[in-house]
């Protein structure tokens, strides 16, 4: 099968169709037309193989995880996600696992609204890089330099679950099945939460999505704030499986790994209300770990001082 086989098979027609699309897959480039006025939001994630998901990883998974890290993006910009192209470079022409792959990105792709325009498809070491852009809705998006102190910090959703998938996936780490699944899951098949999002555009004052770790991504929102913070470790949100191993696992995993893809914002303190509503309405925890502060970012456990020892992950270190 050619790459033009290939494309046709795989690619073109498949998932949602947008109105908004002009001319998609089978031409030199691809034309979209964003309703009069509206800023776009456009972000590219590459995963390769063996460095951003295990080279055992189910090729539906990683279809998923190819769009899920940029729809992830799209969310910590408060935007809709609406167009993707797509950078495939593979090793060979394994028709089942392209068939899987693409069951895993058309599914969430349809989930969002997504259509895929184009893309590129050459010989090499496994490699899928997105392209995604979003749509700017009324109430402007969102960006890692608002907080302001005096601001609460937030996270939704739980962390470290994906740090321990890594860990168990690896075989450093044995754990009960039904924790297994809990983990394999969240490294394998994130959610990005691209309502709860867009639902903060015009409510936080700055997000980040939690991609690198807490500790690493909460660092660049203050550093691109300008701002300091006091951040309770004791206070992050994990979830009863990944609590079952903290005493093993340290707190390395939860704050250091990434992999999350949960939304790390700040808001002014009279949003706490509105922001628990959405809370109830999106079925979604979102929890108060700190405040931003002036100065540099003061990790305590309770009311004793805490040392995160984590940096995120690096690729070039
Ligand atoms: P060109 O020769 O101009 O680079 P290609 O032959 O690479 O074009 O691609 C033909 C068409 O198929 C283009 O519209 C391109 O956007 C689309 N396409 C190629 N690869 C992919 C892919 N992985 N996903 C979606 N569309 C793709
Ligand atoms: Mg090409």
């Amino acid at each position: 099968m050619d790459e033009f086989a290939l494309i046709d098979r795989f690619f073109k027609g498949q998932g949602v169709s947008r109105k908004d699309v002009l001319l998609g897959i089978g031409d030199d480039a691809a034309v979209v037309r964003p309703a009069d006025g509206r800023d776009l939001v456009i972000t590219t994630d590459v995963l390769v193989n063996g460095v951003h998901f295990p080279e055992s990883t189910e090729p539906a998974a990683v279809g998923h995880k190819a769009l899920a890290v940029n729809l992830s993006d799209i969310a910590a910009m408060g935007a809709t996600p609406a167009w993707a192209t797509m950078g495939l470079t593979l090793a060979e022409t394994n028709e089942q696992w392209l068939e899987a792959f693409c069951t895993g990105f058309f599914a969430l792709a349809e989930a969002f609204d997504v259509q895929l325009v184009g893309g590129d498809v050459t010989r090499g070491p496994l490699t899928i890089g997105v392209q995604l852009i979003g749509i700017v809705g009324e109430a402007g998006c969102l960006t890692r330099s608002g907080a302001r102190e005096g601001d609460e910090i937030y996270v939704s959703g739980t962390l470290g679950d994906a740090g321990l998938g890594l860990q168990v996936d690896s075989g450093m780490l044995t754990v009960a099945e039904r924790d297994e699944a809990v983990f394999l899951d969240r490294l394998n098949r994130p959610l990005p939460r691209v309502e709860l999002g867009r639902a903060l555009a015009g409510h936080a004052t700055a997000a980040i999505d939690v991609s690198d770790g807490l500790v690493a991504d909460l660092g660049h929102l203050c550093e691109s704030s300008g701002v300091g913070a006091e951040v309770d470790v004791a206070r992050v949100p994990i979830s009863d499986s990944c609590r079952r191993y903290l005493a093993k696992v340290g707190w390395e995993p939860v704050l250091g790994f990434g992999d999350d893809y949960e939304l790390c914002f700040t808001a002014a303190p009279d949003q706490a209300s509105h922001i628990e509503g959405l809370s109830h309405e999106l079925g979604l925890g979102i929890v108060r770990i700190g405040r931003i502060e002036t100065g540099t970012i003061r990790w305590v456990h309770g009311d004793q001082p805490f040392s995160p020892h984590a940096q995120g992950y690096r690729h070039f270190r």
